[in-house]
């Protein structure tokens, strides 16, 4: 599918958005809502430059790197990521080699998207400039305490009050908008793994001859390593000078930990003391971790106020793994789908509809992403049984026949039943749901209410003339 530039419809009515929280769904949003016109004011609890000095990596998968470039991004992306070519995936106690995976070009070209690593502090500027320079406010230090929907009012820690005309809560898992529709409930389930957060200088690993090897390969390489209830990724960022890497260990019990906060260093080497010995030298060269928890997330049923003007987008909506493919992917597609719905805003009374639709366009969609990437959690992370020997002996067998390893039985992409699911995953185009909803739906309403106004004229003026 040919990339295709998006085609901006501008709404007759233009109103004020408020969104909590300048993270990626936040910015995302700010921008896409202010390419069409609409007036965004973003509210961010912490200081800007402190959000970008946290290191770490991120992963963005086709269906969300088509979208940035829709927008414009393509040349920023090229100078802040790093294309994924290939997959090399291993045992973490041995190192051994279970095989490889090279992206089949006739996938990526179908899903309209490349695969990219990037810093998550650089893809955070990114939209944070473009999202200012498109006139969106954006004001740092100013934390959101309480929402009033009704009143289309949130109050800040200054006890100053902000009104709008809709409220977006872009405030992540553990923010207020998430609990105000949660009606107080937690929705977290057990905590199933520890996530470790941090990044290797590019430079020590080059010079290591026992790590080199990561920076050899003929593609930019990711590496995963499967292990008993461990997981590891590596993958380059930032022009390949530096190397993120994510470890998923066993749940250690401690608090739920966070993206700002890091452990010492100390803490890694202890949770990778089991794994081969070139990625214990890694934990010794990176940075000292962010750690967070794993935790089973439960499903918030509504994502809509029921006073129809506060909605929750990207993670207070929809919460993921820490770590997961998905995780800003789910914030752009959100994005996408909301401006693109408000681009037909012509009266006051379409902002609820526009706001359920949204719930109904995402939600399923949501649901499945999140189910996919607790399996692919599962996967990795396997502890010994038949299961973790049936999916080592396969890709072992893959392997040796020369074949990609998360492939059909044949390694190729093309007609499988994974590739199918891939297909639906990265192929998926946000701006096109959108504009399939108002085709089928929001076109229709617009009709009813014509004919019901032209209904109601016509009694008016039939019950004048017989007075
Ligand atoms: C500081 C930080 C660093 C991260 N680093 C990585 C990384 O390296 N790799 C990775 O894969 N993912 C990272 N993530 C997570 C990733 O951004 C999300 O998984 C995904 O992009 C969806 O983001 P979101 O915008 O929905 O939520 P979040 O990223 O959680 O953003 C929510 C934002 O809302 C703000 N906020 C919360 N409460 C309030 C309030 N009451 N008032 C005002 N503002 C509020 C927060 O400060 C935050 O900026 C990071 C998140 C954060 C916050």
């Amino acid at each position: 599918m040919a990339v295709r530039a998006s085609i901006q419809a501008v709404p007759r009515l233009t109103i004020d958005f408020i969104i909590i929280g300048g993270g990626i769904a936040g910015l995302a949003c700010a921008l896409a809502l202010r390419r069409i016109g609409h007036r965004v004011l973003v509210l961010e609890k912490d200081d800007g430059t402190d959000q970008v000095k946290v290191a770490g990596g991120c992963r963005l998968p086709p269906n969300m790197s088509k979208i940035l470039k829709y927008w414009g991004f393509e040349p920023q992306l090229r100078d802040i990521s790093v294309v994924s070519g290939a997959t090399f995936l291993s045992i973490y106690e041995t190192g051994f080699l279970l095989g490889t995976h090279v992206w089949d070009q006739e996938v990526l070209k179908e899903a309209g998207g490349e695969f990219v690593f990037c810093h998550h502090a650089d893809l955070r500027s990114m939209l944070r400039e473009a999202a200012e320079r498109a006139g969106a406010q954006i004001r740092d230090r100013a934390q959101v305490v309480s929402i009033d929907p009704t009143n289309r009012t949130v109050t800040l820690a200054s006890t100053e009050v902000i009104s709008g005309d809709v409220i977006i809560g872009a405030d992540g898992p553990s923010g207020i908008s998430r609990e105000l529709l949660a009606g107080g409930q937690s929705l977290n389930g057990p905590a199933r793994h520890a996530f470790y957060n941090t990044v290797v200088p590019g430079d020590k690993i080059r010079n290591d001859p026992e790590l080199r090897y990561f920076v050899e390969q003929e593609h930019h390489t990711q590496f995963v390593w499967f292990g008993d209830g461990h997981s590891v990724l590596l993958y380059p960022v930032g022009g390949q000078e530096d190397f993120a890497m994510n470890i998923y260990a066993p749940d250690d019990g401690e608090g739920d930990g966070s993206w700002e906060d890091s452990v010492p260093i100390s803490r890694l080497r202890e949770v990778m003391r089991t794994s081969e010995k070139r990625l214990q030298k890694l934990a010794t060269l990176a940075a000292a971790p962010a750690r967070l928890r794993v935790i089973e997330q439960g499903e918030l049923e509504d994502w809509v106020h029921n006073d129809g003007r506060l909605l929750l987008i990207g993670e207070a909506a929809h919460t993921l793994p820490p770590g997961s493919i998905q995780g800003s992917a789910m914030g752009l597609e959100d994005a996408a789908v909301l401006a693109k719905l408000f681009s037909h805003l012509k009266s006051e009374d379409q902002i609820p509809n526009f706001l359920y639709a949204f719930q109904d366009l995402r939600q399923n969609r949501c649901s499945g992403v999140l189910k996919q990437e607790m399996g692919n959690l599962m996967f990795m992370a396997m502890p010994p049984c038949p299961m973790q020997e049936a999916r080592d002996r396969s890709m072992r067998e893959k392997h040796e026949a020369g074949l990609n390893v998360l492939g059909n039985s044949s390694g190729g992409d093309s007609n499988s039943e994974q590739w199918e699911e891939i297909k639906e995953l990265w192929g998926y185009n946000a701006e096109d749901e959108a504009d399939n909803w108002w085709v089928e739906w929001g076109v229709l309403r617009e009709r009813a209410k014509e004919r019901a106004r032209e209904l109601n004229a016509s009694q008016l003026s039939n019950g004048n003339v017989s007075n």
